[in-house]
């Protein structure tokens, strides 16, 4: 009946079905979810766009897909620029200028370098084998104890030395005073939210919500040719090398009869006492207005816990260290005798994939699979 069926009505599953049913291919999507746009979910509260899978803001240096996530929304000029709060102190993120000058009083690029350097030098540190020493050889040891530390052991429910060095490197440093979170030409939010993007990209297509792909697998698998899948890659082989580890979140949501509960859209609380990790009041999104253009007298947050994942949880990030990166390239090799069978997304490929990345990696896999 079908040529395609998606599993996974999230981006990658989206951008999929975009492009399948413009080359006229005949697609089904199916998510197990009672809504589409997986972890990129907004939903309508008070007047604003709930984020309610985690904050999200898109960012990324590669204008193919830039062009190509502008034809399904606008997007506002939303700059990431979080707070961190340890114990009551302020800090700007990320590692800038600002940071340096409310940390050791600096005012010069030079100073804070030589700051850095000294601290780097004293922790005797000159090739860095994992977070805890990539981050001190980055930003020296005051900012990696008070920024870094807590929150990273928080987030990953791991010792900072047991994590590899390249979740550090996602963050920004820089000798210059600017508080924009991300290194990227272009940023911001989708006007009228994430879903009102995916609903545009799903126009048309057939999709099928509250349907577990696993549970019925047979019965959808006669109904059409060929199978993207974007859940998790060892849930499809029923975890029979073992479980992946995933880092799970849970929220912690509230409607404020407030106006301004922050002051920002994101909090990161980065000592290790407080349980969560941070707090996002979601109306700083959109600058605290309506789409009309209206304030909104009351305001939403949540609060974030990072967990560690169990069956029956939602995975949220794949914890991409060498036992579990060994546990995926087995799974990868099951995976590549399904013949029939794509695996993509986050979960599907177990990768710390941003937006841009899961678009760029669907938008590449289109190119293969529907021009031959
Ligand atoms: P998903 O969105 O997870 O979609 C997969 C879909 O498959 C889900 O809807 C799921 O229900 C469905 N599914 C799974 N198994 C089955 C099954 N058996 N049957 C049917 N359906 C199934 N990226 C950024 O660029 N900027 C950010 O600020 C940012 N913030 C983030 C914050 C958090 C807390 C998290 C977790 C991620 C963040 N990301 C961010 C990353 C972003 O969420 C992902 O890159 C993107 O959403 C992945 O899309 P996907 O389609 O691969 O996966
Ligand atoms: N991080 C930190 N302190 C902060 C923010 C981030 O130590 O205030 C670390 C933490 O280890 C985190 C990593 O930097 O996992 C990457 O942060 P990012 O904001 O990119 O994580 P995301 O939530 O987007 O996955």
């Amino acid at each position: 009946m079908y040529d395609y069926l998606v599993v996974g009505a999230g981006l990658y599953g989206a951008v999929f079905a975009h492009e399948a049913r413009k080359k006229g291919k005949k697609v089904l999507v199916v998510d197990k979810r009672p809504h589409i746009a997986g972890n990129v979910y907004t939903e309508k509260l008070e007047g604003i766009h709930v984020h309610k899978y985690g904050a999200h803001i898109f960012h990324t240096n590669n204008e193919q897909v830039w062009n190509y996530v502008t034809q399904f929304a606008k997007f506002n000029r939303f700059t990431n620029s979080p707070v961190a709060n340890y114990k009551g102190e302020l800090y700007s993120l990320p590692f800038n200028m600002y940071t340096f000058h409310k940390m050791w009083g600096v005012i010069t690029p030079e100073e804070a370098q030589k700051k850095i350097e000294e601290q780097k030098k004293q922790a005797g540190i000159t090739n860095p084998g994992n977070l805890e020493e990539q981050a001190i050889s980055l930003v020296g040891t005051d900012i990696y104890e008070k920024l870094i530390k807590g929150y990273t052991e928080k987030q990953w429910g791991r010792a900072c030395k047991d994590l590899p060095s390249f979740i550090i490197k996602r963050l920004p440093v820089r000798f210059t005073f600017d508080n924009n979170y991300f290194n990227a030409l272009y940023q911001g939010i989708p006007v009228g939210g994430y879903t009102r993007l995916v609903e545009n990209l799903l126009d048309g297509i057939e999709v099928r919500l509250n349907t577990d792909y696993l549970e019925d697998k047979a019965a959808l698998d006669a109904m059409a040719d060929r199978v993207i899948y974007t859940g998790p890659i060892d849930a499809y082989f029923d975890y029979r090398l073992g479980y992946l580890e995933y880092r799970s979140v849970r929220f912690e949501n509230e409607v404020l009869d407030q106006e301004n509960f922050q002051g920002n859209a994101a909090v990161n609380y980065t000592d290790r006492e407080t349980p969560w990790t941070r707090i996002i009041e979601h109306k700083w999104f959109e600058f605290g207005r309506d789409e009309e253009g209206n304030t909104l007298p009351k305001t939403v947050i949540s609060r974030e816990y990072s967990a560690e994942w169990k069956p029956g949880d939602e995975p949220y990030y794949p914890v991409n260290d060498e036992k579990n990166e060994s546990l995926y390239q087995a799974y990868k090799a099951l995976a590549e005798k399904e013949s029939r069978v794509i695996f993509g997304g986050r979960l599907g490929e177990y990768r710390y994939y941003d937006m841009d990345a899961v678009i760029a990696s669907a938008l590449s896999m289109c190119k293969q699979e529907l021009t031959s």
